[in-house]
């Protein structure tokens, strides 16, 4: 890579490592995140996603590798001075400060005159819609609210990259979501760089423009939402992103005649009666429903295949009741599915 490509990247690791000892936290990542993009490290807990956030805060250095920041090598260069800044899953917030004194508090510290802070700090509360709290204290405030003034209090300090670290951790499901549309939406207004660390492949899906998959230190894909889901590649990003059925390479020989392990999703498998005939480009295979999974909106079968193996099929509850779901366990069924959305994988 030029130049002139490091500076279109916000960030940029190259060949960056960070090992402890003997844990390989990091383990020759490469990556580039686009300017303007939200940006989403996504993998299991232990797999090197805030260990590469703080690599970008600066507070950590890697053991080897070179990181930039808009084109610039950052080895080095303490937290202080890099144009980032980072909102942490506990918000950090000073309990004994209002609001209005917590998010204008960095401004403060770089002697930012006061009528110029007290209109950042304003803009910074209307754009978390929570104007009206200037003078609460943190304890006075939900979860959601002062996980909203810790976005202000970084957003205030307008840096170029925003590191957040599963900042919507403590929040309950439905308030999740909420902050998810939300957090997305004030984004795409500042137009400042996110860097989203999560282990939660729905919040990531929602949000990102695009995701890196972490695994064991290394990144195994980055690509689009769509991208990931639908092309994943390989056998760990099928499994971790969505449910996923791996069907291993012996069985898939058994099964379609072709000896290549494959994944297929299990919204995208039809069960139909025995004997219904099959289309060109279908996969057809018959097996009998292990277990029912009702789930409201829609049921989990678990079908036990004749040929071996297991498939899950989920179906949306659009005419069944449950009565009618529940009913089709130890039932002998069709499965089939279109071949163009098998997954051929690679096992890493
Ligand atoms: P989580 O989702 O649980 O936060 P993560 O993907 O963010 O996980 P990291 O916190 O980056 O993972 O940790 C990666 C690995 O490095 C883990 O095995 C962790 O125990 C180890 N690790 C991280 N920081 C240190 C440290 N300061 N000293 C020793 N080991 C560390």
């Amino acid at each position: 890579m030029n130049n002139a490509s490091n500076s279109l990247a916000a960030v940029r690791f190259e060949h960056v490592s960070r090992h402890f000892g003997e844990v390989r936290a990091v383990d020759n990542i490469s990556l580039e995140i686009y300017d303007g993009e939200f940006f989403s490290m996504l993998g299991p807990s232990g797999s090197g996603k805030t260990t590469c956030l703080r690599l970008i805060a600066g507070f950590e250095q890697p053991s080897s590798g070179k990181i930039y920041l808009h084109g610039a090598e950052v080895s080095g260069q303490p937290p202080y001075e890099r144009d980032v800044n980072t909102v942490f899953q506990d918000y950090a917030l000073f309990p004994h400060m209002t609001v209005e004194q917590n998010v204008g508090y960095g401004l403060m510290i770089k002697k930012v005159p006061t009528a110029e802070r007290k209109k950042r700090v304003s803009d910074a509360l209307e754009l978390v819609r929570l104007p009206q709290m200037a003078k609460r204290r943190p304890s006075q405030l939900s979860g959601g609210q002062r996980q909203r003034i810790a976005l202000a209090r970084a957003l205030v300090n307008r840096p170029r990259v925003l590191l957040l670290d599963e900042p919507l951790g403590a929040l309950d499901l439905k308030l999740r979501q909420e902050m998810q549309v939300e957090l997305k939406d004030i984004q795409k207004r500042v137009g400042i760089t996110f860097v989203f660390v999560t282990h939660d492949q729905e919040e990531a899906l929602t949000m990102s423009d695009r995701i890196a998959v972490f695994n064991a230190g290394h990144v195994e894909q980055i690509g689009t939402p769509a991208e990931i889901y639908e092309h994943p590649a390989s056998a760990f990003v099928a499994g971790f992103v969505g449910t996923s059925n791996l069907v291993r390479s012996d069985v898939a020989q058994k099964l379609t005649g072709r000896a290549q392990m494959f994944s297929i999703r299990p919204e995208k498998i039809r069960m139909v009666e025995i004997g219904t005939p099959v289309q060109d480009g279908w996969t057809a295979l018959e097996g009998t429903v292990r277990e029912v999974i009702y789930l409201g909106m829609f049921t989990r079968y678990l079908v036990a295949l004749e040929g071996g193996g297991e498939l899950t099929v989920v179906r949306q509850n659009l005419d069944e009741t449950s009565m009618d779901v529940l009913s089709a366990e130890g039932k002998r069924v069709q499965l089939t599915w279109q071949r163009v959305f098998d997954r051929v994988l690679e096992t890493k």
